[in-house]
């Protein structure tokens, strides 16, 4: 990743002063507002910068800062501004939605704000309910709440139509929040934007509840999520260790990185195994998954194998089935894995207690927790002070604890795993005790 690939596009000349000048005008300084020639270091130990060979101070690679600046290419007073959530649902998304309007409302002054409902569906007229308006007094409880009060959908939209859209409305700046997919759909609505000449900012808030998006740090409503799946897997001790032979089988979210599943075994240190897609396993043979649980309830009496839902996917035949968004539906391994478990058992003539927890859709469901409230709120401030100084085709994201600006293209090129030759799986072995290999 070099310099040239992070740096983040801009409609044109910032002209309009700050609205928030007044907001911190009593403070000595106003070291407040950032400037425009600073950066946040991508390489925080001398390790890794020596690792990038000969490169001088100018080229070391570096991210735009996120917060406020002193000139705006909008000038709030004619900024109307459009919001969407598309994908998936994660906790926060309602916490994003409030804290954008309240920033854009009470401190910008920008008060012609509207919600496109149900994803990019919403921005193709007639494809779904029309925007609504959104004020301070709408969006004041409705974090309370999980999901997401716009609604969202998959499914491609004509990016071309989506644009007209946007100029029949008079939009300054979209902003979109949603995952990988709809960070792709935000640069191609970029980039036609661009393509027609006109002056439209598009800034992401990603959304992730796998934690796959890279270089933002921690995606918003993952605390969250990991800390709703660790209560059932906590669920599943109390349940097998009250049986004979216990066996959970706890599946979390994690079609390709098995972040949640890391975080949530670690939580309690209730799980014996963690199942995740980056680690292969077999289920056979004397280091096989299969032989490794045997031995586990044999010493223990029970065991707990909290599963990513990507996890073994090559242990079964490739589903060829995808969703309107195009994304490849996963096979169904935990049924597979719950019936070779039966079996194995089962062939050896030794009682099992065989229980299953999908918490899934509750994890999705639930209301920020407060550390992801006001991580949200955090993001959502930074991606309007972004947007209103003309920033576009950019997220938000916090690399480093520090907030900060990334090109769009940046953060979809790849996706982002567990190392398993990281510190954080070894945390995992640590805790679990489960062996390095099963294979
Ligand atoms: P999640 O991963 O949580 O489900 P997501 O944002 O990746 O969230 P998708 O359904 O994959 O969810 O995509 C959301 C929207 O983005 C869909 O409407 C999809 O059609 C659109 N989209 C995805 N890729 C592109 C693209 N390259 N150009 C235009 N639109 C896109
Ligand atoms: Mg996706």
């Amino acid at each position: 990743m070099t310099l040239q690939d992070l740096q983040v596009r801009t409609l044109g000349e910032a002209r309009f002063d700050s609205p928030l000048a007044e907001y911190v005008a009593d403070r000595a300084t106003n070291a407040y507002y950032v400037a425009e020639d600073d950066r946040v270091l991508v390489d925080d130990t001398i390790t890794l910068l020596q690792r990038r060979g000969d490169i001088t101070l100018a080229e070391v690679p570096s991210y735009e800062p996120g917060g406020p600046r002193r000139k705006l290419f909008f000038d709030p007073a004619t900024t109307k501004v459009g919001i969407v959530t598309c994908g998936g649902l994660c906790p926060g998304l309602n916490d994003v939605i409030r804290a954008l309007v309240l920033e854009l409302f009470e401190h910008y002054g920008v008060t012609d704000i509207i919600g496109f409902r149900n994803g990019y569906a919403g921005l193709v007229p007639g494809a779904a309910p029309d925007p609504i308006e959104l004020t301070p007094s709408f969006v004041k409880t409705i974090a309370e709440r999980g999901g997401t009060v716009l609604g969202s959908s998959r499914g491609n939209q004509d990016v071309g139509v989506m644009v007209d859209n946007l100029v029949a409305r008079g939009v300054d700046i979209l902003f979109v929040i949603g995952g990988d997919g709809s960070m792709r759909g935000a640069h191609a609505i970029a980039e036609e934007v661009t393509h027609r000449g006109l002056e439209i900012g598009v800034v992401g808030v990603p959304k992730t509840i796998d934690n796959d998006i890279p270089l933002i740090g921690t995606s918003f409503g993952f605390q969250t999520a990991y800390a709703k799946a660790a209560e059932s897997i906590k669920a599943a001790r109390v349940e097998v260790e009250a049986a004979i032979n216990g066996v959970g089988v706890v599946k979390v979210m994690g079609r390709h990185a098995g972040f949640v599943a890391c975080y949530s075994a670690l939580a309690n240190h209730d799980a014996d195994f963690v199942l995740i897609p980056e680690v292969p396993f077999t289920l056979e043979g004397e280091n096989g998954l299969l032989a490794q649980l045997r031995k586990r309830v044999r010493e223990r009496g029970s065991a707990v194998i909290v599963l990513a839902e990507g996890a073994g996917q090559d242990l079964i035949p490739a589903s060829r089935r995808t969703d309107a968004s195009g994304n490849q539906i996963l096979g169904h391994f935990s049924g597979f894995l719950r019936a070779q478990i039966a079996r194995d058992f089962r062939n050896r003539d030794e009682p099992l207690t065989l229980r299953h927890f999908d918490p899934g859709y509750i994890i999705r469901s639930v209301p920020a927790d407060p550390a992801d409230s006001v991580y949200c709120t955090r993001l959502a401030q930074a991606a309007v002070h972004a947007a209103m100084a003309g920033r576009t085709d950019m997220v938000v994201g916090r690399p480093r604890h520090r907030f900060a600006h990334l090109p769009i293209q940046e953060v979809t090129k790849r996706s982002q795993r567990v190392n398993p030759d990281g510190d954080l799986w070894l945390s995992v072995m640590e805790s679990t005790a489960q062996p390095i290999t099963m294979r």
